[in-house]
């Protein structure tokens, strides 16, 4: 027993806890959750708790036999929406075989090898998201319209009821007591739309932390009688719901990306990070965009509603300051601090699995440093008006239109083979081909206004 896991076991008896939840995440980013009986608790930290492979996303048909879900104690906190007489506490687990080996499947597990690559380079990983979401009057059914979002307002606005502004403040509360930092927090471009950003730590904890976002806006929502949801587009005439991530690397506690003599305050190796992004996000974006609907947000700097509301998504792989919808945008203010020298990765949506996500960000990023790529200039929002010709002289890329071009650049791709790893990737690719086949077959409400007038 090492000392967090004895302050564990010591915690659960001193505040009479009486359940604990062991959290993990399968390989399309969907909490799994295992409850057991403080009494298991000492057993499940040092040999790890079975559960049926076979019967979770992505572990299923890797593996036949058992897994094992070993708890991190370093996350171990109570749930504050569970019922103070019975407390709940929860850890995040690593999954590992009956050998004890890491399991292939485990996307905590690519990312801790994504990070330790990234330590050998001298480098550490931080991140930072900025995640949207909308809020709906009720739950929604399945065959039945979209429920209308609980409010009316816009970007930055103070919602006439306030219910947005409460709902944050609530998740924001019960974030704070999982010992989670929020930075900032704001209604978004859409009606009903929230967004919540986090305060930048390690790549592992952020990811953890989206996770436990998403849990905890989930769990407010239902309490007032309102439904969450991460979907990227649910609306086509309202703007997507991205999760921006704002990026560094440290060396020791220097910011690698800073550099104060340079124009735009940043190192070579941000630059090179920079460049290895716009070269690999074409073959990353099945995995940070993971769903059909991921592509109907993708679609640049279009406006879309009665009000013009802008999109803002990105849809080339393009960087620079203040250019609408870039893909990565070099944030200008606060400048002239080094530690907040950063780049944002603006394609992410907020139902990704951030684990995959922020692995292959960084393997992208440290790509371009490795290879020495050269990051062109930057675009200004003079690129919405250029022709694909014109954008494919200056090397800017279009990114995937669908997650049926996405899969066929990720198939492609060595960077995201060797970074999920052979078996991850072979069972991604194969779930991604069966969805868009079963999306492909559908005739939709759009077909049918179009066409059935006319034809
Ligand atoms: N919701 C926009 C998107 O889908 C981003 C808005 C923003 O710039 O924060 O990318
Ligand atoms: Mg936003
Ligand atoms: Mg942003």
């Amino acid at each position: 027993m090492d000392k967090q896991q004895e302050f564990v076991l010591r915690t659960l008896e001193e505040r009479d806890i009486r359940f604990v939840r062991l959290w993990f995440t399968d390989v399309l980013g969907v909490l799994k959750s295992v409850e057991i009986a403080p009494a298991e608790v000492e057993g499940a930290l040092t040999e790890g708790i079975g559960f049926d492979g076979s019967a979770i996303e992505g572990f299923a048909r890797l593996y036949e036999a058992d897994m094992l879900a070993r708890p991190d104690p370093s996350t171990f906190q109570v749930l504050p929406w569970r019922d103070e007489k019975a407390l709940t506490a929860r850890m995040f687990c690593d999954v590992v075989t009956p050998d004890g080996l890491p399991a292939v499947a485990d996307s905590r597990w690519v990312l801790r090898r994504a990070l330790a690559a990234a330590a050998d380079a001298g480098f550490t990983f931080y991140t930072h998201p900025e995640i949207e979401f909308f809020l709906l009057k009720e739950t929604p059914r399945r065959g039945q319209p979209v429920p209308a979002p609980v409010d009316e307002s816009g970007y930055f606005d103070v919602t006439p009821n306030d219910l947005s502004h409460d709902f944050r403040q609530q998740v924001i509360g019960v974030l704070e007591r999982l010992g989670i930092s929020v930075e900032f927090s704001h209604h978004e471009a859409a009606p009903g739309q929230q967004e919540i950003d986090l305060r930048y730590a390690d790549a592992l904890t952020i990811a953890d932390n989206v996770m436990t976002l998403r849990q905890a806006v989930k769990e407010v929502a239902l309490r007032q009688s309102i439904y969450a949801t991460f979907m990227p587009k649910p609306f086509t005439e309202h703007a997507g719901s991205a999760m921006h991530t704002h990026m560094s690397l440290f060396e020791g506690d220097r910011n690698a990306f800073y550099d104060p003599t340079d124009e735009y305050r940043l190192s070579k190796v941000a630059k090179a990070f920079i460049a290895g992004l716009l070269a690999h996000a074409p073959e990353i974006t099945a995995v940070t965009n993971q769903w059909v609907n991921s592509y109907k947000r993708l679609i640049g700097d279009a406006a879309v509603g009665e009000g013009g509301e802008l999109l803002e998504a990105p849809a080339y792989a393009c960087w620079g300051h203040s250019i609408r919808s870039a893909l990565v945008r070099v944030p200008l203010y606060k400048r002239g601090k080094a530690n907040t020298a950063r780049v944002e990765f603006r394609l992410p949506d907020s139902a990704c699995n951030p684990y995959l996500t922020f692995s292959l960000m960084l393997a992208a990023g440290l790509r371009g440093i490795q290879g020495g790529y050269e990051l062109s200039p930057p675009s200004g929002d003079d690129l919405w008006s250029l022709t694909d010709a014109q954008r494919r002289e200056r090397g800017i890329r279009a990114l995937p239109g669908s997650l049926s071009e996405a899969i066929a650049v990720m198939e492609t791709s060595t960077l995201v083979r060797e970074t999920l790893g052979d078996e991850l990737f072979e069972f991604f690719l194969r779930n991604k081909r069966s969805e868009w086949a079963a999306y492909r077959r559908q005739v939709t409400q759009f077909e049918i206004n179009r066409y059935l007038p006319l034809l």
